[in-house]
């Protein structure tokens, strides 16, 4: 069986660290950034040097640099759905942080339509679900992250579906967020947190504390019985992203994914960054049916189990369950 046929939920994929080379080689062209292809790939893919989560955002910054136009940032977003969509993605929820995309005079507002946008523009033309995750960032004020929740609330269901907390988990802990998701938790907004990364089994504590009911990564939790015990009981999902925790070395040696996931805790498999991490979802999946002793069965199987924890309504939830089965049974 192959990979590429297997209908695929994606749940966390940054729209910056997913940017195309060939579009990030053309803007610099028009930008006047004098680059070659091979210093742009060393800008924004990591390589040999990444040796933490910290190497790792310094991936961003070019293709933050670029994404400063509603123009730009429409293409982007409409090719990443694209792309998905090429790799038999049926459902996808591509989050970004608007904050970092205001340095021209953009306004937050204008940086979601211009997302929205995007998303919509690939819907009618290939086949896939899906919407937008808008990031509050560690480290930016409390008030320009309550914007992004006000944001949120202005355009949910209307192409955004939920909020998430990224950046730098080490530097910023995850608990001293917690005013924001009480805020969040009034309007109604889904949300995930990165947690567990980087950052201390504190943070996942923090997190579900906050009663996150999806974690990004939480890959920290192999660590620590009473947490993962506490995933379960929660019925919490985890995003998790193999290669990515490689690169930024919250992983060394064996990935926790299989005994996560043999322990009962819902899995969702995903890449974070399809151009940082220099991957698509479709080799993500090879590699782990190559390095672990997951099969083709289970990997479908994490896929049935993350659509109960999609921010999508009960429409899309159906419809990808009967996509999902449909594809089961012939296969059987
Ligand atoms: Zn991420």
């Amino acid at each position: 069986m192959k990979i590429d046929e297997m209908p695929k939920i994606v749940l966390h994929l940054h729209l910056d660290g997913s940017l195309d080379l060939d579009t990030a080689f053309k803007w610099c062209m028009e930008d006047g950034i004098k680059i070659s292809k091979k210093e742009l790939i060393r800008e924004m893919q990591v390589n040999g040097e990444c040796h933490s989560l910290n190497d790792y955002l310094k991936k961003f910054i070019l293709p933050c640099k670029l994404l400063q136009t509603s123009e730009r940032l429409t293409e982007a977003t409409y090719k990443i759905f694209v792309k998905l969509a090429k790799l038999n993605v049926v459902y996808a929820e591509v989050r970004f942080a608007p904050n970092k995309h205001l340095e021209k005079g953009m306004d937050l507002e204008s940086a979601v339509e211009s997302v929205i946008l995007g998303m919509n523009r690939a819907m009618k033309e290939v086949s896939i679900d899906g919407g937008i995750i808008l990031c509050l960032m560690r480290g930016d004020s409390n008030e320009d992250n309550l914007k992004i929740i006000d944001v949120a609330k202005k355009y949910l269901e209307k192409g955004v579906l939920g909020i998430d907390l990224a950046g730098a988990e080490a530097l910023f802990p995850t608990e001293d967020y917690a005013d924001l998701f009480v805020y969040a938790k009034s309007l109604n907004i889904p949300f995930t947190i990165h947690a567990g990364e980087a950052g201390k089994i504190n943070d996942i504590d923090s997190a579900l504390n906050f009663g996150t009911k999806r974690i990004g990564h939480g890959i920290k939790s192999a660590e620590d019985e009473l947490i993962q015990n506490r995933l379960i009981s929660n019925n919490v999902l985890l995003e998790i992203c193999v290669t990515s925790n490689y690169q930024t070395k919250a992983v060394n040696g064996i990935h926790p994914l299989e005994k996560l996931y043999n322990k009962g805790i819902k899995i969702s498999i995903n890449t974070d960054n399809d151009t940082v991490s220099n991957i698509n979802i479709n080799k993500e999946y090879e590699k782990i049916l190559n390095e672990t002793k997951l099969g083709y069965d289970d990997l479908l199987k994490c896929n049935m189990e993350s659509i109960p924890f999609i921010f999508a309504n009960k429409d899309i939830k159906k419809k990808l369950q009967k996509i999902l089965l449909d594809f089961k049974n012939s296969k059987k």
